[in-house]
Parts: C-alpha cells; sequence; structure tokens
C-alpha cells in the first residue's frame, strides 16, 4: 500500500521505534525490499537518490514499478517511495512522478534560504498529500559526489525547520554517509538530545546507518530517531554474495550464466540485510 511516511513515522516516535529507509537501485533491489517488509509486516520507505532515479531511467519509472510491484506482489504494509537529499528542483520532479515523500536537502544554503525553500515545499507536498522530510547540518561523507564533513547540527535550527511543518527532521549528530573511518568519534547524543528537547513530537531521521554499532543505534531510537536510513550496507552485502557466486565458478556451469541465477544470491542478502536492520530498529510487526 502506497503512502506518504507522515503516518508510519508518527507512530513509530510514539511507539519507540524506528523505521528503515532502504535505497533502491534496480528491480531486484526493490523486490528484496518489498517482499521482506510484508514477511516482516513492517512499514517501509524505498529511498531514491537523484543518481539512482537518474540510473533507472527517471524518477516517473521508479515511482511507476514500485506502484505496480507493490500491486503484482500483493504489499499490504504501508510503503513510501522516498526521493533521497533531493534538491529544490528534484523535488518539483518527483512530486510529478508520483513519489509519496520527498526530502528537501537545503542544508547548505544559508539557514534563511533553507528556511523559505522549505516553507514552499512543505506547502505544496501537503497540499497534494506528500510528506517532507528536511535537513539541518550537513551530513558527512559523500552524498552523489557531495563529500561533507558530518558536522552537528544547530538545535535551534533545527527547531525553526521543524515549525515549518515538515514531517521528518535530519540532522547531523556527527553520522556521516558510507563507511565509517577507524577513527569516527561516534554519535553526538548529547546535541540528538538537544534536538529532541526543542523539537518535541517531531520523528528525527538518522542518516548513514551503515556501519553505526546496534547499541549506538537503540540509544538514537530512545532519543527520538524514528527513521534510520540504509543503503551502503545492502549494497556491500549484494556485492559479496555475487563475488562469491562468480569466485565459486558458477556462473561456467550449467546455465549459471543466466542473469536470473546470477543476481539471486545478492537479492537474497539484500533480504537478509533488510530483515535483520528490521529487527533492528523495532519495526518487525508495525505495519
Ligand atoms: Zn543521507
Amino acid at each position: 500500500m502506497l503512502v506518504s511516511a507522515a503516518e508510519m513515522l508518527k507512530k513509530a516516535k510514539a511507539g519507540h521505534y524506528a523505521v528503515g529507509q532502504f535505497n533502491i537501485n534496480n528491480l531486484e533491489w526493490t523486490k528484496a525490499v518489498l517482499t521482506t517488509a510484508q514477511e516482516c509486516n513492517s512499514p517501509v520507505i524505498l529511498g531514491v537518490s537523484a543518481g539512482a532515479g537518474k540510473y533507472m531511467a527517471g524518477f516517473k519509472v521508479v515511482a511507476d514499478m514500485v506502484k505496480a510491484m507493490i500491486e503484482s506482489l500483493n504489499i499490504t504494509v504501508p510503503v513510501a517511495i522516498h526521493l533521497d537529499h533531493g534538491t529544490y528542483e528534484d523535488c518539483y520532479k518527483c512530486i510529478k512522478a508520483g513519489f509519496s515523500s520527498i526530502m528537501f536537502d537545503g542544508s547548505h544554503y544559508p539557514i534563511e534560504e533553507n528556511i523559505a525553500k522549505t516553507q514552499e515545499l512543505v506547502n505544496v507536498a501537503h497540499a497534494l498529500g506528500l510528506s517532507i522530510e528536511a535537513e539541518v547540518g550537513s551530513i558527512g561523507g559523500e552524498e552523489d559526489g557531495v563529500v561533507g564533513m558530518g558536522e552537528c547540527a544547530d538545535p535551534e535550527e533545527c527547531k525553526k525547520i521543524a515549525d515549518l511543518g515538515v514531517d521528518m527532521l535530519a540532522a547531523g549528530i556527527g553520522n556521516i554517509h558510507g563507511k565509517y573511518p577507524a577513527n569516527w568519534k561516534g554519535l553526538s547524543f548529547e546535541t540528538l538530545d538537544a534536538v529532541q528537547q526543542l523539537t518535541g513530537e517531531m520523528p528525527l531521521v538518522l542518516h548513514g546507518g551503515t556501519g553505526i554499532p546496534a547499541d549506538m543505534i537503540q540509544k538514537a531510537i530512545s532519543l527520538g530517531v524514528s527513521k534510520i536510513n540504509v543503503n551502503t550496507e545492502c549494497q556491500l552485502s549484494f556485492t559479496a554474495a555475487t563475488r562469491a557466486y562468480i569466485e565459486a565458478g558458477k556462473d561456467l556451469s550449467g546455465k549459471g550464466f543466466d542473469p536470473r541465477k546470477v543476481l539471486a544470491p545478492g537479492y537474497e542478502a539484500i533480504k537478509a540485510t533488510v530483515k535483520e536492520k528490521m529487527e533492528l530498529f523495532g519495526s518487525v510487526g508495525k505495519a
């Protein structure tokens, strides 16, 4: 069932668990995430970056594929299709393409401009029944070629953006995208706590979920994180399983070269990673 992310995140915040956002790259990825969510009876958010949208031949192709798959696989759990780190222009493209949720990442604008653009997009998104995520404080690591340093958001700025009526707020708390370096200092729970105290019921979003230790994830959820983005971890498990298949020479035996066979171990690996995350985040059985 395609829905906006607003209701599922309100429930998650109230119920002290988090909904996973799993980024998708192709049909196999989408099917793996959707079927796992259904099997786990969990709400789920499918993340689509601008790069992934382009790779899949456009945002409309992605939205139409997801909608058709929800129907043909009889997916009854709540599913949101969400633009990940959208530019102002891409937000409008995804609204038009039929997404149910968008993220406007105005974190690189001066705060006044971030506020003005976010406010406009909140009004447009809500008028059309979409949910919207905003970001304060750049999240480190690489986001489609843009490298940030992993700063901590200013809680007062978070409050200003939250008051615009966004449905979820991503605040930098020392988290970064991609693999965490060995000298990473960990999440700033002090910042997270300060942000939650000022923003109250606002569901908070933790980007860069790959490689954050389980105890830190659970502590973050206890301090108001209701949505956790996972991207790199599915990529790593998919690629490791595909590598094992090729290295074992399975593509050279019988019809092992059939792409449906080549991609099968990676598909199962994504499913296992998604299930593991849903269990860790506490969203299993919460659909
Ligand atoms: Zn992110």
